[in-house]
């Protein structure tokens, strides 16, 4: 029998502000494509959110990627250190340009980059390291930085996740060469598919834009000097980036106020259940919310997953590593990678959620974890 209780998403977006009204703006004036004066506002808006000079809007998160590694030169040959545990896109991305990926295992607690672990792994033909400010928590960008400035190679944030995130006062996307965020519909802003690059660098910015449009020359009309990528955001999904920007601090806030109730409501469980730990010097935003079973593995986590779905709460496992999908199968040692991974649960958090929904998602872990673990004793 089917209970009659509304399901709880894992996401959905929140559109209650000007959105609609920006994309009826397109429509009513017919700049529906990848021109129209909401593509320079969202920019230019963007830039300044992500406490960079420059911002470059892609079709989505994972063009935006391709995007920075080609117009920093990264090609054949070249090697780029990515961490296992992140959302497949980010070695793809690497893939696509001819390079080759090196994965990297991840912290405890965090599940970011292990930097100890990322210095092991630089020789001659390391170009590029991508940290991943995973599910929210930014990667320690001050190692980062050091790692760089002792090797030469480049960086390229993947902040995907991360919109808003700060280390000390300073926002992500502004530590790398270049930083990419994505606004796919469950992110913590969206346009529907969308992304974008944000730099520093004038060059670099130049580059970005000459190889998102074609790669045509911005003098010369029909002038091509390069293969070029067709990158760009339309003005749609610019106009709902525009709205969704004008109320990031809002959306933000209202994510806050569900990420602290989750973890009054686990306080008395923290022998069943580890959290993520989310580092002194950081703000971290809450994408979706983690929970770590201390005593289990995929089994048990699965069907932990099957029960909560019966109930009407819907949760999906923590990204599978990397090296363990056949694209980047690597017999290495990713110890922590395996182990944190295996017993990850991310439960639904999103800005419609009430109070209750969230005390009922926990009822709901914690009623499955109980029996399932007692039905494998
Ligand atoms: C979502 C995501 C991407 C890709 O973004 P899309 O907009 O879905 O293409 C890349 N990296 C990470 C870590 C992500 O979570």
């Amino acid at each position: 029998m089917t209970p009659s209780i509304t399901k709880i998403e894992l996401a959905q977006p929140d559109l209650g502000g000007n959105e609609l009204r920006y994309v009826q703006e397109c429509i009513e004036s017919g700049w529906i494509s990848s021109h129209g004066r909401f593509i320079a506002d969202f920019e230019s808006a963007f830039a300044q959110f992500a406490g960079s000079r420059f911002a470059v809007a892609t079709n989505n998160g994972t063009t935006a990627l391709h995007l920075a590694l080609v117009a920093l030169g990264i090609g054949p040959g070249d090697e780029v250190l990515v961490p296992t545990v992140t959302f497949v896109a980010t070695a793809n991305a690497v893939t696509y340009c001819g390079a080759t990926p090196v994965l990297v295992d991840v912290e405890p607690g965090t599940l970011n980059i292990d930097l100890a672990d990322a210095r092991s792994k630089v020789t001659d033909r390391t170009k590029c390291i991508i940290p991943v400010h995973l599910y929210g928590i930014p990667a320690d960008v001050a190692g980062l930085r050091a790692l760089c400035a002792e090797t030469g190679i480049l960086m390229v944030e993947d902040a995907a996740e991360a919109h808003g995130a700060m280390v000390d006062t300073v926002p992500v996307g502004s530590f790398g060469d270049a930083a990419v965020f994505s606004f796919f519909g469950n992110k913590i802003m969206t346009t529907g598919e969308g992304g974008i690059v944000t730099t520093d660098d004038p060059e670099l910015a130049e580059r970005l834009r000459l190889y998102r449009g074609q790669g045509m020359d911005s003098q010369r009309r029909y002038w091509f000097p390069v293969v070029g990528y067709n990158y760009r955001m339309t003005n749609i999904q610019a106009a709902i980036g525009l709205a969704q920007l004008e109320r990031i601090g809002e959306l933000i806030d209202a994510r806050r106020v569900i990420d602290l109730r989750y973890r009054e409501a686990l306080r008395g469980i923290g022998d069943v259940f580890e959290l993520s730990v989310v580092p002194n010097n950081v703000v971290a935003v809450p994408w979706l919310f983690n929970v770590f079973l201390r005593d289990g593995d995929a089994e048990l986590r699965d069907r932990v997953s099957a029960a909560m779905l019966s109930d009407g709460v819907d949760t999906r496992p923590i990204f599978r590593p990397m090296h363990q999908l056949p694209p980047y199968l690597d017999h290495g040692q990713f110890p922590v990678a395996d182990d944190w991974s295996q017993r990850g649960i991310t439960l639904p958090l999103h800005t419609a959620m009430s109070g209750d929904d969230v005390d009922r998602v926990v009822a709901t872990l914690v009623r499955s974890t109980r029996d399932q673990s007692a039905r494998a004793q």
